[in-house]
């Protein structure tokens, strides 16, 4: 059968893999399992979240409110803009779906950094745009201003901070930046990890309603995913100006958020402190990892989020990924954006513990 021809050069996303699949291809006991390839928080579901689950559980027959009003409120209250600013999408992948079919089409440019998130390559080319990358595998502004002058975009991502190599762009940088872009090119600031890298150097800290009052053709993302510890309720969403925001609905399925995730991300923007928490122990076990790598002479790139992308010198990264995930160690390898290196979630003192113990093992037979 022939398909859409655009579709030919899309990948398929390589998810991290599931604990599942290590219990069945390994046999390693599940509780043994520490699952470090897909940057969720490791300290788990906060137990208000849970109770609220549970609660909302017997209304499991009822469509959710799909205009999301309380969740809406919840998010204009904390960014100090408006509920006609936000759309909540399952992921801020849906949010990034919305924004690349909302601008692009066979004619179109997406630029972005030379190794960032996968999904924007993958969408971009669900609609046979062009796909534009810096030289640079890391976010360098002088590259997009010299591509973006020769070749224009329709479509610019920023990943802030950057996955999967976890450095960050500095705001000021970043709005110089967005001085220079046309009006006519959105500009996406996907700010999955922000929570992570504002706290540790306010200096790349990306405030939604300065971008969006200042820059009309912005979008800022953020997620429930990652430091909120809602990976398993998919929920995310973007805050820009009402003109795209309306755009972006016009592209969005009814009911695309389930009521209890409603109800989880409702609940986890309560309880703010177990986020501060968690960011706080982030950083804190962040330090074994760089001194775990110093110690083996492993370069790493210094990281603005919870993981760390850390070289493995003479070791093959792959074989090294492969060896950890037969002993229930998941971590993401890197070979395929070229980089003999793995990026490792930054886990519990517990986990992390392990994973160095398990690693040197796993070295010292490589
Ligand atoms: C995890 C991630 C997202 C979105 O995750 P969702 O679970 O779909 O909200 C977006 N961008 C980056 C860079 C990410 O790492």
């Amino acid at each position: 059968m022939t398909f859409n021809s655009v579709l030919d050069d899309v990948q398929i996303y390589e998810a991290g893999k599931p604990i599942e699949l290590v219990v069945r291809e390994y046999g390693v006991d599940p509780k043994d399992i520490i699952k470090l390839a897909s940057n969720e928080n490791p300290y788990g579901t906060s137990p208000k979240v849970v109770s609220k689950l549970e609660e909302v559980s017997k209304n499991a027959f009822v469509y959710p409110d799909d205009s999301m009003y309380e969740l809406k409120e919840a998010l204009a209250d904390k960014f100090q803009v408006n509920e006609h600013n936000i759309i909540v999408g399952a992921g801020s992948d849906q949010v990034i779906e919305f924004c690349v079919h909302a601008k692009c089409n066979a004619s179109s440019k997406i630029l972005m950094s030379g190794t960032t998130f996968a999904m924007y390559e993958i969408y971009g080319r669900q609609t046979g745009a062009k796909i534009i990358k810096t030289k640079d595998d890391e976010h360098n502004l002088y590259q997009f201003s010299l591509l973006y002058e020769e070749e224009g975009a329709d479509i610019i991502f920023l990943c802030l901070p950057n996955n999967p190599l976890g450095e960050c762009l500095d705001s000021q940088d970043v709005y110089k930046f967005l001085d220079t872009v046309d009006k006519n090119t959105l500009v996406v600031l996907d700010g999955a990890y922000q929570e992570f890298a504002s706290y540790k150097d306010s200096a790349k800290s990306i405030n939604p309603a300065d971008v969006i009052s200042k820059y009309p053709n912005v979008i800022y993302l953020g997620t429930f995913s990652k430091a909120y510890a809602l990976g398993g309720m998919r929920v995310g969403y973007g805050i820009s100006n009402t003109d795209i925001i309306n755009t972006l609905y016009k592209l969005r399925p009814p009911f695309n958020i389930t009521t209890p995730t409603l109800a989880a991300a409702i609940e986890a923007l309560k309880d703010e402190e177990f986020v501060e928490e968690c960011i706080v122990k982030n950083f804190e076990q962040m330090t074994r990892y760089e001194e775990y790598a110093n110690s083996k002479g492993f370069e790493y790139i210094p990281s603005y989020t919870n993981f760390i992308t850390m070289y493995l010198g003479e070791y093959n990264s792959k074989q090294i990924a492969q060896k950890l995930l037969e002993k229930g160690v998941i971590v993401r390898d890197m070979t395929g954006y070229g980089f003999n290196a793995v990026r490792i979630t930054i886990g519990t003192q517990e986990q992390n513990t392990r994973v160095f113990t398990i690693l040197d093992e796993v070295l010292k037979n490589s």
